[in-house]
């Protein structure tokens, strides 16, 4: 098993002037992030609207800049990279995005967009190029007669199938899907879902998957990692993730699943309030103002993370064995 991503210490901070007085304020939209990513898997980020997953993202392929930490990518940290080295490593890197109409060129041709990068990346000769383009269509469901069409003149999915062709056919080794299906018909997500892991399989691919969608992810994905507030609070194998959650925000996410044998219906968990803003999150553990077993200690320690088997961490202080003996609630049955 070979590692191929490694994010370590990752931020990314941004001030933001607030009310009367333009008051400046620090929003950690990515506070301290750390995962690993192995070569052929599918990991995930999961988490609510805000929570820093599409950021992080970004901060990896340096859509976004850093404000501090590591990107490390086949032994290389990325957050360093002068950006003309980054640029000759981004062809083995690619990003699929959420709305395959707004990322895709509406004045360009199917063939002017799927050209596009293997002109920039100076790849192939012409008639090589041109060979590459229509065998990527096939591969992803679509033929030479879609070549002289405009993106508007397709469906939403058989956008996101071109968005697609256009991030593999440089024959990448790793591949950030943001919400890729998220805004798809849920008849049309499936296809597409299925067509990234026949992708997968062909190609070698390695996937971050970013969704909020926990259906999409246990259908899709190896490893989990659940980001509230701007922080990773528990990673585990996917399966491991949905049999036994551990973090109470995790509980809470899965709670609303809706779950495929209604005999085992299980209670949903209401939290209390909204997510709060990242410009100013709660201390200690960020969670404790909505988590039904908080503590006293939530309120002013950050918890550090504790692993179970397989790899599964969660980052809660019911976890943790103090000398007042702490009653472990761990589970809402
Ligand atoms: Fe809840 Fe405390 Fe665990 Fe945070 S650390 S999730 S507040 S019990
Ligand atoms: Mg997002």
């Amino acid at each position: 098993n070979e590692v191929l991503l490694t994010v370590k210490n990752l931020k990314k901070y941004y001030e933001i002037s607030q009310g009367m007085f333009k008051e400046k304020i620090v929003v950690r939209a990515v506070d301290d992030v750390n995962f690993t990513v192995m070569r052929g898997e599918t990991f995930a980020l999961v988490g609510e609207s805000g929570c820093g997953k599409s950021t992080t993202g970004r901060t990896i392929l340096r859509l976004v800049e850093p404000t501090a930490g590591e990107v490390v990518f086949k032994g290389t940290n990325l957050a360093s990279l002068p950006y003309e080295q980054m640029r000759s490593l981004r062809k083995q890197m690619q990003m699929v995005f959420q709305d395959p109409y707004a990322s895709l060129n509406p004045k360009k041709t199917i063939l002017q967009i799927l050209m596009e990068p293997l002109k920039v990346h100076n790849k192939f000769d012409k008639k090589e190029r041109l060979r590459k383009i229509i065998a990527m269509l096939k591969i992803v469901g679509l033929s030479e007669y879609h070549l002289d069409r405009y993106p508007h003149e397709f469906s939403g999915g058989q956008r996101q199938r071109i968005g697609i062709a256009r991030a593999v056919i440089l024959q990448p080794d790793f591949i950030i899907a943001d919400e890729p299906v998220s805004a798809l018909d849920v008849s049309v997500q499936s296809q597409v879902i299925n067509l990234m892991l026949e992708l997968q399989k062909e190609f070698g691919l390695t996937y971050l998957f970013i969704s909020h969608d926990l259906s999409v992810i246990q259908h899709m994905t190896d490893r989990v990692a659940v980001m509230y507030l701007g922080k990773i609070v528990e990673v585990a194998d996917t399966e491991d993730l949905f049999r036994n959650p551990k973090h109470p925000y995790t509980q809470a996410l899965l709670s609303a699943v809706p779950v495929a044998h209604p005999k085992e219906e299980k209670k949903r968990i209401i939290l209390k309030g909204d997510v709060p803003s990242p410009a100013n999150p709660p201390s200690g553990c960020a969670f404790h103002p909505r988590c039904p077993f908080a503590l006293e200690i939530c309120k002013t320690k950050m918890p550090e993370p504790t692993t179970f088997e397989k790899g599964h961490t969660a980052n809660c202080h019911l976890y943790i064995k103090n000398e007042e003996e702490i009653e472990y609630v761990t589970s809402y049955s």
